[in-house]
């Protein structure tokens, strides 16, 4: 386990393991308590770090055969020399103690495994039920959900951004294209709205969806301006063509988040406002 652990966890969970099973084998006594902590357990798990891979994928298994297979040599072979008739006693043990090293490496190996592979479906699953597959922000069902359980002092805003002229963008450079152009605008959405209490979603096509709280009607619109500037000011590339995006914005008041669709409707109609009177601009329905 002390090999499994240190070559799956890196050292940060590997010495605190180390610490806690030396002390116990040492707690334990006899005169094999020194060495086997030198060699049965420090050695072995300083050769498996060497081996260590920071993103935590699992050796292959004949990697693991061999890195089992070296801590078995490096924690039996002082047999030979430091206990006394030790040939006789290596010989006698070694291939016992060698399968029992290998089969319990492998067991591990299996069931973490089989463990990390159940971790990371359900991660995909979550990521596919909560999130918009291609800008990586919450869908509107997601949203709808998480709207209903803020509860919070301060006044809640609906922010609807839809980016101007975007069909020209994808007649011009593809809509592939397009899909990348759309992924950054989320991007730099988020990265405006981040430090802000708030929750962004993808509406639907090229329209995103905000919650925002803000403490005045000053802060609201500073944050409101932020996002439209932002957006302004960001460069985007297409075919390494260096284009400007502009969004147009319509806010409103979400009074009651049992009614998330009225304040949609009002942000929506606002934001049409802003089309209107020429785009890239800000309306309010508050
Ligand atoms: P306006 O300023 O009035 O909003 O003009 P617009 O062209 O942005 O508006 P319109 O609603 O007429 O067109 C939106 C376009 O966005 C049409 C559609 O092809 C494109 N679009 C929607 N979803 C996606 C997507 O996921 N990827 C790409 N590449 N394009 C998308
Ligand atoms: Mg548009
Ligand atoms: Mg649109």
């Amino acid at each position: 386990p002390l090999v499994v652990f240190s070559l799956l966890l890196g050292w940060k969970h590997a010495i605190p393991i180390l610490i806690i099973t030396v002390s116990w084998r040492l707690g334990m006594g006899g005169v094999g308590a020194v060495p086997g902590v030198l060699f049965g357990m420090t050695l072995p798990v300083l050769l498996a770090l060497l081996f260590h891979k920071k993103d935590r994928v699992m050796p292959k298994p004949l990697t693991l055969f061999m890195i089992v297979m070296a801590s078995w040599l490096i924690s039996d072979v002082p047999i030979i020399f430091l206990v006394p008739n030790g040939w006789e006693l290596f010989d006698e043990i070694h291939l016992v103690r060698m399968l029992a090293l290998q089969v319990s490496a492998f067991i591990l190996y299996f069931f973490i495994n089989l463990l990390s592979r159940e971790i990371e479906l359900k991660r995909k699953l979550r990521f596919y039920a909560e999130r918009d597959p291609l800008t990586g922000l919450y869908n509107m069902r997601y949203f709808e959900s998480r709207v209903k359980k803020v509860s919070s002092q301060r006044k809640k805003y609906i922010v609807m951004v839809d980016i101007d002229h975007f069909k020209k963008v994808n007649d011009t450079f593809g809509h592939l294209n397009g899909d990348t152009i759309l992924k950054n605008v989320a991007q730099t959405l988020h990265k405006i709205v981040h430090p802000h209490k708030s929750l962004l979603g993808r509406y639907g096509g090229e329209e995103f969806i905000l919650l925002l709280e803000a403490e005045s009607k000053e802060n609201l619109m500073n944050i409101v301006s932020d996002i439209r500037s932002g957006i302004e000011s960001t460069s985007f590339y297409a075919d390494n063509q260096k284009l400007t995006v502009t969004v147009s914005i319509g806010v409103s008041e979400l009074k009651d988040p049992d009614h998330l669709y009225q304040a949609i409707e009002k942000a929506d109609n606002s934001l049409y406002a802003s089309k209107q009177n020429g785009r890239n601009q800000i309306s309010y329905a508050i």
